[in-house]
């Protein structure tokens, strides 16, 4: 069997290990090392299975290549891997990225039987192109990642979220996103699938709400509100503020201007190296309008108009996942 002929450590395993790593990506080489090693590793990985509790977390401190991290990603809640060589974390950090799933959760922001109606009529194929835009952006990046969002529609909210005014202080806006973060564990959850993100979208009637205020995502708890409008001709607008709420959520940062809401050169421009510069052809997301002159600029309404910039992409750590 082949497996006398992975315990050799010669020229040509270690020529067959540089090829492997070269061609496969990190996903498919973690369960490559996991064979391995569960054929011809360490015999302590055969007594994981009676040792871990699978409702609790893991540790592994200096996972290398993550050999116990695989199985212990497959025994346990949750594993924490700790590495300090940076090749290794980020091999580790590529071969264990999956979906972020994202659970949307509608709410009927008013008593309105056009919100009512339109939020009793959203399906799960309603989302899809949120989730497009990011495969898309994926392939562009060489992502190793297929698809990197999976988005879930959840069943109608009948409670909103804590609200929080634009003056409050450090402290109240620090109380109100404890305050968040505590209604939000407890609304959710009711589902066996995956949640990473929980995004509440609460629905307005465009004609009693002509405009919403400012939508938000927490990095911390991975929550956001985004503020949307119960009208077909507002779907793809209201995806560009999802797709930009769930970024922040991830740790990316605003890409826009507070003074004006111009986007910011070079960051917040679609293209910012495009000649000649104006019009820009996209809008980047985490600054949500597109240049068209370099004094005019507009919304974008759809998310086949924008891109995820160089600079979004290092904060959601995208350039880990490149193939
Ligand atoms: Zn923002």
């Amino acid at each position: 069997m082949g497996i006398a002929i992975t315990l050799r450590t010669g020229r040509s395993m270690r020529g067959i290990k540089s090829l492997v790593k070269r061609v496969l990506p990190p996903p498919a080489t973690i369960h490559l090392i996991g064979l391995r090693n569960y054929l011809v590793g360490e015999a302590e990985i055969g007594v994981l299975k009676d040792l871990v509790d699978p409702r609790r977390d893991s540790i592994d401190v200096g996972c290398d290549r993550g050999a116990y991290a695989y199985f212990l990603s497959r025994l346990s809640r949750k594993v924490w891997c700790f590495e300090p060589l940076p090749a290794s974390a980020a091999f580790l950090e590529a071969a264990f990225a999956g979906a972020s799933n994202v659970a949307v959760y509608p709410i009927a922001a008013d008593a309105s039987p056009v919100t009512k109606g339109y939020v009793a009529g959203l399906n799960a194929e309603h989302f899809q192109p949120i989730d497009r835009f990011f495969a898309r952006e994926a392939a562009r990046y060489h992502l190793a990642l297929a698809l990197p969002v999976k988005t879930r529609l959840r069943a109608e909210l009948l409670e909103m979220p804590p609200q929080r005014a634009d003056d409050d202080g450090v402290l109240r806006t620090i109380w109100w996103s404890l305050r968040l973060r505590y209604w939000a564990w407890h609304v959710s959850g009711q589902s066996r699938e995956p949640e990473d993100i929980r995004l509440f979208v609460l629905y307005h009637d465009p004609k009693l709400t002509p405009t919403v205020p400012h939508s938000l995502g927490l990095s911390k708890g991975q929550i956001g509100v985004v503020y949307a409008f119960a009208a077909d001709w507002m779907n793809g607008a209201n995806d560009v503020v999802i797709a930009h709420e769930m970024l922040h959520t991830l740790g990316a940062t605003d890409k826009y201007n507070a003074a004006d809401d111009s986007p910011r050169f070079p960051d917040g421009y679609g293209d910012p190296r495009q000649v000649p510069l104006y019009p820009q052809r996209h809008a980047e997301l985490m600054a949500g309008r597109r240049m068209l002159a370099a004094d005019r600029w507009e919304q974008a309404t759809d998310l086949d108009e924008v891109v995820i910039g160089e600079a979004t992409a290092l904060e959601i750590r995208w350039p880990a996942l490149m193939r």
